[in-house]
């Protein structure tokens, strides 16, 4: 079914498949970090805390999306079930939160790693220039050496606008970082040929080279009640990395040293592998997916370093701004005839580019008061038509 012949050998990709990451997000879910009963798991977290303080010591930037806040709200509240309305499971996850965020705080200060705390609603992910805002930071506190522990903004996220779990929102910081490898850490070992609680001939699947609807099938009704998704949104995140060309881990938090494990090419859990290369899916997005809000018109000299040098795109080039554009938005790139060769996304406002146009990078700083970027359209974010 899944695991057809022509397959590549995992244990060879999986070393080869490590040997390539450098940035990876790593999810951990609420079953393995809180219980109602005994609120935060502090034994799990301060093994969390260790293994990603020594992934980092070894080169690697990691971020970490954590669940928890909400079992150990409910916890601190006193409450056995999750609270009905809306106010209250808000109330309950921003209790947790605080707590959360102190214990870790305290397991990472014993590795002298820094963390920060990142909230993200859905609206800060679908709206193009919340979402360089919040890749901006993201990237400052990695450039910092800071380990970002993000969770979903429980207490202002109404229901229209929350991703809803948090396998969902970590292939969405998966794409928002540009990582490499996804890992989602749950309490089972990976995704099995049928559920292993009831059916003991069930086979652990340990490479899917696509989320396909069979696969699906194999996830429905695997759900308990503490967990937000059970399998079938760890699938929907793996599916969604594997499009924007990042492949997913998924395997057990429970296994000692699992991350370690992982960065060292052990064959753990389920591999999903990415659809396409993550370059290779984002020009295709931005070819494509994206409509163009406005045109800049390039003199000869930038089109030629462009389409022959692959160069990006600064200032001194642009001869003319045309649309009303936002950082982050796509725009053309046409040459003086009008003709597109090019699309990409621009890293400056219409209005400050009108201000910027045919002057030095050296130049930016000085006109506009500050500078964002070098480069107007940065050649990852530039593709050739
Ligand atoms: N954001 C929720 C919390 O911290 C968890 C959502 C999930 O586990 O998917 O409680």
């Amino acid at each position: 079914m899944v695991l057809s012949n022509n397959l590549p050998k995992t244990a060879i990709d999986r070393k080869k498949l490590a040997a390539g990451i450098k940035r990876l997000v790593v999810k951990v879910g609420s079953n393995l970090l809180a219980s109602v009963e005994n609120g935060l798991n502090l034994e799990t977290i301060e093994h969390l805390a260790l293994e990603l303080s020594g992934l980092w010591q070894q080169g690697y930037e990691v971020l970490l999306v954590s669940s928890g806040a909400t079992l150990a709200g409910m916890q601190s509240l006193g409450l056995s079930e999750k609270p009905k309305t809306i106010p209250a499971r808000q109330a309950a996850a921003a209790i947790g939160q605080s707590r959360l965020m102190w214990v870790y705080e305290q397991s990472f200060k014993k590795h002298n790693q820094m963390v920060a705390q990142v909230l993200l609603t859905q609206d800060d992910l679908s709206s193009r220039h919340r979402f360089l805002n919040a890749r901006n930071t993201l990237d400052t506190l990695l450039s910092y050496k800071v380990l970002p522990i993000i969770n979903e903004n429980d207490t202002v996220a109404v229901e229209e606008l929350k991703v809803g779990d948090n396998d969902n929102l970590s292939a969405l910081v998966t794409s928002l970082c540009e990582a490499d490898l996804l890992v989602i850490l749950s309490d089972i070992d990976g995704l099995y040929t049928a559920d292993p609680y009831l059916n003991a001939d069930a086979c652990l699947i340990p490479l899917v080279d696509c989320v396909t609807s069979e696969i699906e099938k194999l996830a429905s009704g695997s759900k308990d009640s503490q967990s937000t998704g059970g399998m079938i949104t760890k699938l929907q995140a793996a599916g969604k990395a594997a499009s924007f060309g990042v492949p997913t881990i998924i395997t057990s938090g429970r296994i000692p040293n699992v991350l370690t494990r992982i960065m060292q090419g052990e064959e753990l859990g389920t591999l999903f592998l990415a659809c396409e290369s993550r370059l290779a899916a984002r020009k295709h997005w931005i070819a494509y997916a994206l409509k163009p809000h406005g045109r800049l018109v390039l003199d000869d000299g930038a089109k030629h370093v462009i389409i022959n040098k692959g160069k990006s795109l600064l200032p001194s080039g642009i001869k003319a701004v045309e649309g009303n554009f936002e950082a982050g938005d796509a725009v053309s790139c046409v040459d003086v005839s009008g003709k597109e060769f090019a699309r990409g996304l621009v890293n400056y406002h219409a209005q400050e580019l009108e201000q910027i146009k045919g002057h030095r990078t050296g130049e930016i700083e000085k006109i506009l008061g500050y500078k964002y970027y070098d480069e107007v359209i940065h050649r990852n974010d530039l593709v050739l038509l």
